[in-house]
């Protein structure tokens, strides 16, 4: 069983690296190439899609600013304490979430690249590490990425969540889990017209734990591309806290604009 489970992982670990070398080798073939942003050409392959100029134009939360402790919304206030809280994400079951920076500029550009290309630049890495770093997520001591449907992930290829927990797993040393939790609905979450409690509703039963021993008394730090409501994240952390994990804390490339 040992055994098995190390080969697998061994295999595993060889197919993650022939699909970055493979995507390395297509990206240095398309180089240079042109920002999505501004046109002018990217500098360093480190940046993917944008160019050096629009990421620095492109807001990064550095963690001492004002936000919501729990959601991570950011507000007014001038620092970054335990106590301040939004009052609109109570109910939502996850313990923290953070982002790299809004879903505006080089942030958004990247978020829509990974869902076309199973590529993490450096550079989008190195900010979700430093992020991952910050209090309070730095106690995580599991990663698990929001599954796709099954269905979704055959005619993706791919799942751009998986992509960033993989990097981040890696940079943290931490054990990277995308079989615990699974998607049983392949209901559309991001369906046209939604508000945020038809989102909520969409989604709400859509995960489970397969392998709740996995999970139990771990403080996960499970990964996606985009917080948009929180609804996807809260319904993924409503059945891993269910299943016994102790902590749920979220991390995502970009947080949309609410
Ligand atoms: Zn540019
Ligand atoms: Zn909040």
């Amino acid at each position: 069983m040992i055994l098995a489970a190390k080969i697998f992982s061994q295999k595993k670990a060889q197919k993650m690296f022939l699909t970055r070398a493979i995507s390395d080798c297509l990206l240095t073939l398309s180089y240079p190439q042109s920002c999505a942003i501004c046109g002018r050409s990217v500098e360093e392959r480190r940046f993917g899609v944008a160019c050096e100029a629009c990421w620095r134009a492109t807001r990064i939360v550095s963690g001492t600013e004002g936000m919501c402790w729990k959601c991570g919304l950011l507000s007014e206030a001038d620092v970054c304490r335990d106590d301040v809280r939004c009052g609109r994400c109570e109910a939502q079951p996850f313990t923290a979430a953070r982002a790299i920076g809004p879903y505006e500029g080089a942030l958004r550009e990247s978020v829509l690249e990974l869902k076309r290309q199973p590529y993490l630049p450096l550079h989008l890495e190195t900010l979700l590490l430093a992020a991952a770093r910050r209090q309070p997520l730095d106690q995580s001591t599991r990663v698990i990425p929001v599954p796709l449907h099954p269905r979704r992930f055959r005619s993706r290829g791919f799942n751009q969540a998986s992509i960033v927990a993989q990097a981040i797993s890696k940079g943290l040393g931490l054990p990277l889990d995308d079989v615990s939790l699974v998607r049983v609905s392949s209901t559309e979450k991001y369906r046209a017209g939604l508000d945020a409690k038809g989102r909520r509703d969409t989604v709400a039963g859509a995960f489970e734990v397969r392998h709740p021993r996995l999970v139990a008394n771990e403080d996960i730090l499970l990964v996606d591309d985009v917080f948009t409501t929180g609804a996807t994240v809260s319904a993924c952390s409503e059945a891993l806290i269910t299943a016994g994990a102790r902590k749920v804390l979220v991390l995502t490339i970009s947080r949309a604009l609410l």
